[in-house]
């Protein structure tokens, strides 16, 4: 069960290994053991370097992290009921940027004279309890020891193996959110699940075991999926499986809509890269464009109680990727400005009778033109309410479109002026009152 592998210190920069030996050196004076575990050992072993990771403390976890927090200058917060604690890096260019610690379980002797609990089998347990023989490996920290596997299920021999296996029959029933976790990871690290875990999830959809699990859970893990870098490869898989249908019968899941959302992740990243920094949420826009029509998007939004206005958006997409009609700039700027900018990209990628570069111009260019004159002028001009948003509406049309219309350019040098384009960098309210 304890191996020695190659230390800690190969896989990891100095820096790292240091505040891991100093974790371990601490833990020794208080007469704990640590390890690290889960995500973190598995990630390592994968040479996926990730910033946070996991910390299980055979003593008092939480009082452990004080002591690390005034040695290092770490900002902890304790969260006494869990008996857990979490140490934030104070430097935010750290290649560790977080650290949990929790407090192994503490066992209860059932009766005087049961046998005691050795201090591993405590960690054991808790390497038990976990989803995949991947993520039950623990290295420990300790000085002793520092730097050796403990692998109570053959986790490293199926990392080897690229298997995703779990650890017993009941895992699924017990917890059938294992699932999407399983296909998952599955995707993510290019594995496979063995033949028996496949067999086993079968069964668990077939008795329906998701419909004994909380719809606030099950959206937790849904949203995991689409938070992957490639969460199509993984919405393809579980339709293969069967399992699409009972988490969310109303996404659509084809190789055309896959394609449609592959294309909106590189869009997404691309324009993000081009500096329009406003695109933030990915995840709302990639389950709308699953969601074929408003009958799908109300049951799916009832379903994980997205809220009125996350609707609102998923409809107004809907609609828009319809109904426009986007010839001209202010058509595009006209349509799209009640949907948030991710959820106007979304539209991009469905209208494919608009071209890249008409959608380059919208994203970059037009969606941040503001009219030429402001409603305080409006005002001292004597019009009024209405009026002045009529002419806000005509003045920003102008402006969009004088570029691009031969008979405006001719009207405007009869009259011997042309609107100054110019647009702003501002984002906001189309209200013209922002006109710097
Ligand atoms: P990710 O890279 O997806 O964040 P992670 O392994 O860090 O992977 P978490 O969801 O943060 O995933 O969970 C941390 C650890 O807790 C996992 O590695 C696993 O050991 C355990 N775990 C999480 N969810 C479950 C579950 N549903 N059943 C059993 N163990 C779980």
């Amino acid at each position: 069960m304890w191996m020695q592998t190659e230390p800690l210190d190969q896989h990891l920069s100095n820096d790292v290994v240091s505040l891991f030996r100093l974790i371990g050196q601490m833990a020794n004076d208080q007469g704990y053991r640590v390890y690290l575990v889960g995500g973190f050992v598995r990630d390592l072993f994968l040479q996926r370097p990730s910033q946070e990771a996991d910390i299980v403390v055979e003593g008092d976890g939480p009082s452990l992290a004080a002591l690390f927090g005034r040695m290092t200058g770490w900002k902890i917060t304790v969260h006494k009921r869990f008996l857990t604690a979490t140490a934030v890096a104070p430097d935010e260019g750290s290649s560790l940027r977080r650290l949990d610690f929790v407090t192994a379980r503490q066992e209860v002797y059932p009766r005087a004279g049961s046998l005691p609990v050795v201090r591993p089998a405590r960690l054991t347990d808790d390497l038990l309890r976990r989803d995949f023989s991947i993520n039950a490996l623990a290295l420990s920290l300790n000085q002793d020891d520092f730097g050796c596997l403990l692998d109570p299920v053959g986790g490293w021999q199926d990392l080897r193996r690229r298997l995703i296996r779990v650890l017993h029959d009941k895992s699924f029933r017990d917890d059938p959110t294992r699932m999407l976790r399983a296909v998952r990871y599955e995707q993510r690290f290019g594995f496979r699940m063995d033949r028996k875990t496949v067999r086993l999830m079968k069964e668990a959809i077939r008795q329906h075991f998701l419909a004994t699990v909380s719809r606030d859970r099950i959206k937790a893990e849904l949203l995991k999926v689409f938070q992957e870098d490639r969460p199509g490869k993984i919405l393809l898989r579980m339709k293969d499986l069967g399992l699409l249908k009972e988490v969310a019968p109303e996404l659509r899941v084809t190789a055309r809509t896959i394609a449609t959302v592959n294309l909106f992740l590189k869009r997404f990243q691309d324009y993000q890269k081009k500096g329009a920094g406003d695109l933030k949420d990915r995840t709302s826009p990639l389950m709308a464009l699953l969601l074929p029509d408003e009958g799908a998007a109300v049951s799916f939004a009832q379903r994980f109680q997205f809220s009125e206005r996350w609707l609102r958006n998923v409809r107004g997409l809907i609609q828009v990727a319809r109904e426009a009609v986007l010839n001209q700039p202010s058509d595009f700027v006209f349509a799209l400005r009640s949907l948030p900018p991710e959820m106007a990209l979304a539209v991009s990628v469905l209208r494919r009778d608009v071209s890249p570069r008409q959608w380059r111009r919208y994203f970059f260019d037009w969606r941040l033109v503001r009219p030429d004159v402001t409603g305080e002028e409006l005002t001292r001009w004597g019009l009024k309410g209405k009026e002045i948003q009529e002419a806000l509406t005509v003045a920003l049309r102008l402006k969009l479109d004088f570029k691009a219309d031969p008979s405006l350019q001719r009207a405007f040098a009869l009259l011997g002026r042309q609107p100054n384009r110019g647009a702003t960098p501002s984002e906001g309210g189309n209200d013209g009152r922002d006109n710097s």
